[in-house]
């Protein structure tokens, strides 16, 4: 049984998502402890028990200490099995979150899956559906598998309502090397928005497109979608390159004016896009289990998160295998496996 303080690290509720897949993909259970010690609400949070339940539901494991609250999870990992399955996050949980801690078991299943997901799409601290789609998706489809994903229904924090469709065809995850991301090919500034003014979402828009000067003015646009859709508005900074994507969100929030938020996913496009690694924080710590159950590869990403290397100790511990994280000269950070 593999032990793990949950309040080492980052601590928090990723430990317990990635902790199920690899239990999963492994076959090795585990026990979790002081789950999210160091957040305001300690313990397990609806969303982290929804992701559990579909851990277990896919793979008819077995688990105690799975409530809301709780600080203590025994986990006792079934055999993933392909299928067609439906989760209903609740209002505030992220769809994103969910398909984290399913996708690389069903990835090792023996056939295709399909899964209906419904909850939040584009919620606050978690990929939003367009980061999963074009920029995590890609790279584990450059793998082997092939994960194709659809936007049913906008779901904004707190509400949700959205409903996202994944189809799943698994193959093994071969290693791969994303050194460079390559030539810009081309970039985009969209900011959706349901149940609020127009202008707020215009005033992100507006801010961002100060910062970013170069990106061509047609480039920004603003939509409307349907008013039951929200209410919730995000701004998404999306940069293409030959061999990689990355969109920074800003996330529409109460008592953050909406110029402040322009302006901060703004900089931080800015400053992914003066360096040349392949992954951004986000996706570096989402990429440490499909290179780490690929068993080799190297990836290079931005500076590293607490995130990134909470992920990298855990995967280490269920795979055996070290992860090397790298300074390069070109102040990049090499990932490499095995
Ligand atoms: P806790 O409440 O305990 O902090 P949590 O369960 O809500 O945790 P985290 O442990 O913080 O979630 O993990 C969030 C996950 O969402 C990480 O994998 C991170 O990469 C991803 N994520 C967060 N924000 C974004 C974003 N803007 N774009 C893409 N991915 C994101």
């Amino acid at each position: 049984m593999m032990m793990i303080d949950g309040s080492e690290g980052e601590g928090g509720g990723q430990m317990v998502r990635n902790s199920c897949a690899l239990s999963l993909a492994t076959g090795t259970p585990f026990r979790i402890t002081h789950i999210r010690a160091k957040r305001s609400k300690p313990g397990l949070m609806r969303q982290h028990v929804t992701a559990v339940e579909a851990a277990l539901a896919i793979s008819g494991g077995e688990c105690s200490g799975l409530a809301v609250g709780s600080s203590d999870l025994t986990f006792h990992p079934g055999k993933a099995q392909a299928g067609e399955y439906h989760f209903a996050v609740g209002t505030a949980g992220s769809t994103g979150l969910v398909l984290q801690t399913v996708l690389m078991p069903l990835l090792l299943a023996d056939g295709p899956s399909r899964l209906v997901l419904e909850g939040g799409t584009h919620n606050i601290l978690a990929p939003p559906f367009d980061f999963i789609e074009r920029c995590f998706l890609p790279v584990i489809n450059r793998m082997g598998p092939q994960v194709s994903a659809r936007l049913m229904r906008h779901g904004f924090y707190p509400r949700g309502g959205g409903r996202i469709e994944v189809d799943i065809i698994p193959a093994p995850l071969s290693p791969i090397t994303c050194a460079g991301r390559g030539e810009l090919v081309e970039v985009s500034a969209r900011a959706p928005y349901s149940g609020l003014p127009h202008d707020i979402a215009e005033r992100m828009l507006a801010r961002a497109r100060k910062e970013l000067s170069q990106w061509p003015e047609e480039t920004f646009a603003v939509r409307k979608l349907p008013d039951d859709q929200g209410p919730g508005v995000i701004l998404m900074l999306e940069a293409r390159y030959a061999h990689a994507v990355e969109i920074v969100s800003a996330f529409g929030q109460l008592g953050v004016s909406a110029e402040r938020l322009g302006k901060t996913a703004a900089a931080r496009m800015r400053g992914f896009q003066e360096c040349d690694a392949f992954a951004g924080p986000y996706l570096a710590d989402q990429l440490i289990l499909p290179f780490a159950l690929a068993g080799g590869g190297v990836f290079t990403t931005v500076k590293p998160s607490q995130h990134l290397v909470t992920a990298i100790d855990i995967a280490q511990r269920f795979t055996g295998k070290p992860i090397r994280l790298t300074q390069q000269s070109d102040g990049s950070h090499l990932v490499s496996m095995g």
